[in-house]
């Protein structure tokens, strides 16, 4: 059996036009396009290429991007006073703080100071916590885990009563992922560095998310034949044959998954795109709540 291949680069190509499209009525009907404030601190390359993509995205759909690229210098009260100027900035509606912010800054304290109805990345302790809660809605679903629910609920039916085991805990990914899972109504199991036999969890998964940050840790044989494969991890792993010198592989051996499962995420092209496209739903969203 060879697994169906979810194609994130596709899925969000059709949720980044959807935005545009609502982006161009908004306009039209005489509301402000909708702005996105980037916020990023030192030179870490990973996260400049990230920015720059939403930046890039943002223009394609018609959402204004404010960037604000800081020296890793800066102080903790001078990047809390940028958040709190951005908050009263009536051209931006999301305000995005790329993580991880250069040691010596507290994440928390810069998280807590963004306003939650521009919390876009939806990291606000109080859009975690409505997560959490049965009854209470989160005003923003962090976007790689809203990525991972979309691709989820495109390809099953529904997530109802079925059994799915999330690799990894952390605030960003695996824990929002597990919530979301709950919330759909799946029975979850969230697996950590200190869990005990991963390949015997993995085996009972129906759908399994996999963001641990290891490359191809989750190997053909731990898949249950015919789950659902969503692949997070985004590892570099040195290879002499390419021009940069490495390539990106996932957290699953995909060649070995693909065979096993019945549906699975490449990387790249799975949930990376996912993740953009959804900042720009996220970012939408917050212009029209503030224009009703
Ligand atoms: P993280 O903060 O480093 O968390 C990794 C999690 O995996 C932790 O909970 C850790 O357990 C667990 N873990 C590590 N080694 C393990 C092992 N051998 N067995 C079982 N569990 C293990 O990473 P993250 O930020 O969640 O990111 C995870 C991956 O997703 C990375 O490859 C990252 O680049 C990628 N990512 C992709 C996107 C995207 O848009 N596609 C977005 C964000 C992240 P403990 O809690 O016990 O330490």
């Amino acid at each position: 059996m060879t697994a169906q291949i979810l194609d994130g680069s596709i899925i969000a190509g059709q949720v980044r036009a959807q935005v545009a499209d609502e982006v161009k009525s908004l306009v039209e009907s005489g509301k402000p396009a909708p702005g996105l404030a980037t916020v990023l601190v030192g030179e870490n390359p990973g996260s400049q290429v990230y920015v720059r993509s939403k930046q890039k995205a943002c223009l394609e759909a018609g959402i204004q991007s404010f960037g604000h690229n800081l020296p890793a210098t800066i102080s903790q009260a001078e990047l809390e006073q940028l958040v709190i100027d951005l908050n009263r900035d009536p051209r931006v509606n999301g305000i995005l703080v790329q993580l991880p912010l250069p040691s010596g800054l507290d994440e928390e304290r810069v998280l807590n100071a963004i306003s939650i109805e521009k919390d876009v990345d939806g990291f606000h302790p109080l859009n975690i916590g409505r997560l959490a809660q049965k009854g209470r809605d989160p005003l923003f679903i962090p976007c790689t885990p809203a990525g991972v629910m979309f691709l989820l609920e495109r390809t099953l039916p529904s997530l109802e009563g079925m059994n799915a085991v999330v690799l990894g805990r952390s605030n960003i990914v695996g824990m929002p992922v597990a919530l979301l899972l709950v919330r759909a109504n799946a029975t979850v199991t969230i697996c950590h560095s200190r869990s005990r036999d991963l390949p015997g969890i993995v085996r009972q998964a129906d759908i399994l998310v996999a963001a641990v940050g290891r490359p191809e840790m989750v190997r053909g044989d731990w898949i249950k034949p015919g789950a659902v494969v969503i692949d997070v991890g985004i590892n570099r792993v040195e290879d002499a044959s390419r021009s940069k010198g490495y390539r990106l592989t996932g957290d699953v051996a995909f060649d070995e998954a693909k065979e096993v499962a019945g549906a699975i995420t490449p990387v790249p092209g799975g949930v990376g795109p996912m993740t953009i496209a959804m900042l720009l739903q996220n970012t939408l969203r917050a212009a029209k709540q503030i224009n009703s």
